[in-house]
């Protein structure tokens, strides 16, 4: 049944988060009849959640303040950060039109961004150039900025929306043009008919099950937005597609989860940038051993430092002059909040010896007490990591571990689309009928196995713009 008789859809967009929302705020402005579906209750998917970092070459804002910058530029760091394993052809779509996704947003949408945007980077591996830009609220200035032309056009009537319905299947006909996509069907078992249809509801985080099969790691952090389980995946598999990048997943260099059933809400977030804050302390893995010198400049090291090491944990592991001395790591932590945790919370360990640190914090307890001592005595010499900063010994009782687990919050593998986002069968054919962008197509697709800043907010939007607008071929 088709719940609005008679009505044959220009677009119809599944999803309306960064990617979707645009895509039907250009399309509709193109003169197209638009139907937006979306299975949470509003807008915004995981724009709610995102810190919202955007990152564009050849912005006006860049040119008002006197940076050059080109989109050549922003690929060829790309590749170096990721060392070529993203996917250049999706990556140079959306670089080349990435500014006037944020000159839309900044100038015609007023989207505030901090006074001293862009800068070269905050987070992840620093590009070579000031493109980085994001607003006072994070993702919800995005958000904001985004929604206002979407409910205008939704209240004048040019796009027509549907909100808390799930799309559940596509309507394909086996027999027209080799199995034209011509509609979607939704959970309450209605129909929608359509051109085209555009999927665009985001990564899978939040199907654990989804996310080990895709990523072959656990989920451990329930830190995404909970409608972002993986729809549009399986969508465009049973449609003919097939997902890539499976191999390209990189964890961050960790957050402190609230407890070990996983997928776990995310307690806090250590600084472990040495641009931010000097490490003081030693970083162990379960074995007890130190993998990575702790004040390694590149972020990227040390995120597949962490890769290698036994689920994808650290421990943080410092003394008590350390608390009393170092600055604060845990951003809003003072000594007092950490020693209140320790031995009450699950993640924070105390004692009065490394020997009852270890056995109680599950790390290796001979090799944690050699690998003090070998810090310990190597301090005025050569670090065998390299390590260069090491004000203090770790002697004072008592002794402190904090478990730290590597994760991610977006989703690495993707649906494969060709250059014109059009969903591709292994083969390399276009599934006609079928589009698909944003965090659905992967994060390994905009960064390989690294994290760029901004390049999935931002393409997100950029890739619904060029659709929307028929720049590409519909
Ligand atoms: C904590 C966090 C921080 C982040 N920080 C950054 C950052 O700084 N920079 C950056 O570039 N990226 C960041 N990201 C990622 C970025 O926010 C997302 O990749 C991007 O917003 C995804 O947009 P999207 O439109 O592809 O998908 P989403 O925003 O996930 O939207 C998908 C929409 O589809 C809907 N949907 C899902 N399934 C169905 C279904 N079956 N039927 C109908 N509707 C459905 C959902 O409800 C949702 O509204 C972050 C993500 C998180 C979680």
């Amino acid at each position: 049944m088709n719940t609005t008789p008679g009505t044959r859809w220009d677009v119809i967009v599944v999803g309306a988060g960064a990617g979707g929302m645009s895509t039907a705020i250009f399309a509709a402005r193109n003169g197209a009849r638009v139907l937006v579906i979306d299975a949470a209750p509003e807008e915004g998917g995981a724009l709610h959640l995102a810190t919202g970092q955007l990152s564009a070459a050849g912005t006006r804002l860049q040119r008002s303040k006197g940076i050059e910058d080109t989109p050549e530029s922003h690929l060829a760091d790309i590749v170096r950060i990721s060392k070529d394993t993203a996917d250049r052809e999706l990556v140079w779509l959306a670089v080349s039109n990435a500014a006037a996704t944020i000159d839309w947003l900044l100038d015609d949408l007023a989207m505030p961004v901090l006074p001293e945007h862009p800068v070269r980077g905050q987070n992840h591996e620093h590009y070579s150039q000031d493109r980085y830009y994001w607003g006072p609220d994070l993702g919800r200035s995005i958000l904001a900025a985004v929604r206002a032309p979407f409910r205008e056009l939704i209240d004048s009537g040019a796009v027509t929306a549907r909100f808390g319905t799930e799309v559940v299947g596509l309507v394909q006909d086996p027999e027209a043009q080799g199995g034209r996509v011509t509609g979607v069907v939704t959970a309450d078992g209605e129909e929608h008919h359509g051109t085209n249809v555009v999927l665009a509801t985001g990564g899978y985080n939040a199907d654990p099950a989804l996310f080990e099969k895709m990523n072959g790691v656990p989920a451990y952090a329930d830190a995404s937005y909970r409608f972002a389980r993986g729809a549009g995946h399986r969508l465009g598999v049973d449609a003919g597609g097939y997902t890539r990048n499976h191999d390209l997943y990189l964890c961050s260099f960790g957050s402190v989860l609230e407890h070990d059933d996983f997928p776990a809400p995310v307690l806090c977030r250590p600084v472990h940038w040495p641009e931010m804050r000097m490490p003081w302390e030693i970083y162990v893995n379960v074995e007890g051993r130190r993998f990575v010198a702790e004040d390694e400049p590149s972020v990227d090291v040390r995120e597949h430092a962490l890769l290698r090491q036994t689920d994808l944990r650290r421990y943080i592991v410092f003394d008590g002059r350390m608390l009393r001395e170092a600055p604060p790591m845990i951003p809003g932590w003072s000594a007092d909040d950490v020693r209140a945790h320790a031995g009450r919370h699950p993640m924070f360990h105390v004692a009065d010896d490394l020997r009852t640190l270890a056995a109680s914090a599950g790390i290796d307890p001979d090799n944690l007490v050699a690998t003090v001592e070998e810090y310990n005595a190597n301090r005025d010499g050569e670090d065998p990591l390299g390590r260069r900063f090491r004000p203090l010994p770790l002697a004072e009782a008592p002794f402190y571990a904090i478990r730290v687990q590597g994760m991610s919050i977006t989703s690495t593998a993707g649906l494969a689309v060709d250059a014109g986002l059009r969903v591709v069968r292994p083969d390399g054919t276009a599934v006609p009928g079928l589009y698909a962008l944003g965090e659905l197509l992967g994060s390994g697709a905009f960064m390989g196995n690294s994290f760029c800043g901004g390049m999935l907010a931002t393409p997100a939007m950029t890739f619904g713009r060029l659709l929307g607008t028929g720049i590409l071929s519909w």
